[in-house]
């Protein structure tokens, strides 16, 4: 980890002042100087802060894992036939399509077809 001043260290001494804390630590993502984070500590405090930043980590992944679960995506697997039907024309498949379920008719498909559509308005979304 870098010593001396970063370059969020100002709004960290500010937060800490507002905050009435002696240490903590400041991430700023795509801020008005990029991304970085700053750290105000003691050598102890230091020791814990892995753990904090593991625990942090690992309840993002967890949360963002079952947001994923639970809204299925806008790209929907479609059969050539609902395509045809819905869209006409020639669509763009994928090379080595697998089996997947239409989201219109719900039958089995390996066409490899896919369209970009609110899965809240299809009869079988593929949640991803
Ligand atoms: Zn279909």
């Amino acid at each position: 980890m870098a010593q001396g001043a970063g370059k969020y260290d100002p709004q960290l001494v500010h937060a800490l002042a507002d905050a009435g804390a002696k240490c903590g630590v400041l991430m700023v993502l795509n801020g008005n100087h990029g991304s970085g984070f700053a750290v105000q500590a003691t050598v102890q405090q230091l020791l814990h802060l892995p753990g904090i930043l593991r625990s942090m980590a690992d309840s993002i992944e967890a949360d963002t894992v079952e947001t994923e679960k639970k809204e299925p995506g806008w790209t929907q697997p479609i059969c050539a036939d609902c395509f045809q039907e819905t869209y006409g024309g020639e669509p763009v498949r994928v090379s080595s399509p697998h089996p997947e379920c239409c989201c219109l008719c719900g039958d089995d498909t390996s066409d490899g077809i896919y369209i970009r559509i609110d899965p809240r308005t299809v009869a079988f979304p593929r949640s991803e």
